[in-house]
C-alpha cells in the first residue's frame, strides 16, 4: 500500500479523497489534494465534500470503488 500526500499541505490522503479528486478534477493523480485543500480550491466546505463523496459512493460511482492507494 503506497501513501499519497496532499500536494498543498502534505497531509496523508485517504482513498476517498483521491477518488474525490479524480471525480471533480479529472485523472491528475500528480496533484491530489486533501478535503481541506480541495474545498478551498472549489470554494466550498470540507463538510460538503465529505457529503458529496458519501453520495457518490452510495450511488455506486465506479471512481469510488477503485483502490488508488
Ligand atoms: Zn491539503
Amino acid at each position: 500500500m503506497k501513501e499519497v500526500h496532499c500536494v498543498i499541505c502534505s497531509k496523508k490522503v485517504t482513498n476517498d479523497e483521491v477518488a474525490m479528486n479524480v471525480k471533480v478534477l479529472g485523472k491528475q493523480l500528480g496533484t491530489i489534494r486533501c478535503y481541506d485543500c480541495l474545498a478551498s480550491v472549489m470554494s466550498c466546505s470540507k463538510t460538503k465534500l465529505i457529503e458529496l463523496s458519501e453520495y457518490y459512493k452510495s450511488s455506486g460511482c465506479n471512481l469510488f470503488k477503485i483502490n488508488y492507494l
